[in-house]
């Protein structure tokens, strides 16, 4: 059995309202599979995509910001009921900052599942930095907890778990 979260870890979970998004390589593999015309195709995992549903059900925000643009990502995950979404956003501070100021939430109360460069200034704001098990160096070092699962493979599923059982809600 893995080890529980830290005692740390749980009292930041504890003030969570809402828990931020990338896309490649924490919603997906990381992988993308480039077609005859350039199109691109990744995979999502389904796990990940009930704990989407599962927290905002439970009345526990989830936003997305990915570099990348995506219309089929867009589309899954407006279906998953997200509505907070930026992508073909490189700069990921400014549309964090925009989204923090619509749903009136503090950084103590945002946290962010990231696995790259791009998301260490979101990790330096955030109440709960989360990486993936996979991630590049840098984001393993800022990350206040790492999944236990590689991106793409539940670890979203996973940090989603994080904050509802440390609030009580699962
Ligand atoms: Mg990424």
């Amino acid at each position: 059995m893995a080890a529980l979260p830290s005692a740390e870890v749980q009292r930041r979970a504890a003030k969570i309202r809402c828990v931020f998004l990338d896309i490649d390589g924490v919603l997906t593999d990381g992988k993308l599979y480039i077609g005859p015309n350039s199109e691109e195709t990744k995979t999502n995992y389904v796990r990940d995509g009930y704990g989407i549903k599962l927290a905002l059900k439970l009345g526990l925000q989830v936003a997305v910001i990915s570099g990348r643009p995506s219309e089929s990502m867009r589309r899954r995950l407006e279906w998953l009921g997200v509505k907070h979404i930026a992508l073909d956003t490189e700069d990921k501070e400014p549309a964090y900052l925009r989204m923090c100021a619509e749903m009136g939430l503090s950084d103590e109360q945002c946290a962010h599942v990231g696995d790259d460069v791009p998301d260490l200034p979101l990790f330096r704001r955030v109440g709960l930095a989360c990486t993936v098990a996979d991630a590049h160096p840098k984001a393993l070092a800022l990350a206040h907890w790492t999944s236990r699962y590689s991106g793409g493979h539940g670890a979203v599923r996973e940090a989603i778990d994080l904050v509802l059982e440390a609030q009580g809600r699962i």
